[in-house]
């Protein structure tokens, strides 16, 4: 599978919606996770196809599905420490 390492694309337009996939922590699932970016209303989410496992979290201007994604998994790690 092609691993593309690309540098970030410039800002495109706006307005385009950014949708992302990624691995689910919960159910395992690669690529079963999307990512959508709401800019308009500055919230980023992430839900599983797979398990419907999904979370929301406040984005800024610079904030990428990754940062939701990761957020998330941090969000996850902490629920878990409790
Ligand atoms: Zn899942």
């Amino acid at each position: 599978m092609g691993k593309r390492k690309s540098a970030k694309p410039p800002p495109a337009k706006s307005k385009a919606k950014l949708d992302v996939t990624f691995a689910c922590p919960f159910c395992n699932a690669d690529k079963s996770v999307t990512c959508t970016m709401d800019r308009e209303r500055g919230v980023g989410s992430v839900s599983c196809t797979q398990c419907s496992a999904s979370f929301a979290v406040k984005i800024h201007t610079l904030s990428e599905p990754i940062d939701v994604y990761s957020d998330w998994i941090d969000e996850c790690e902490r629920v878990n420490a409790a």
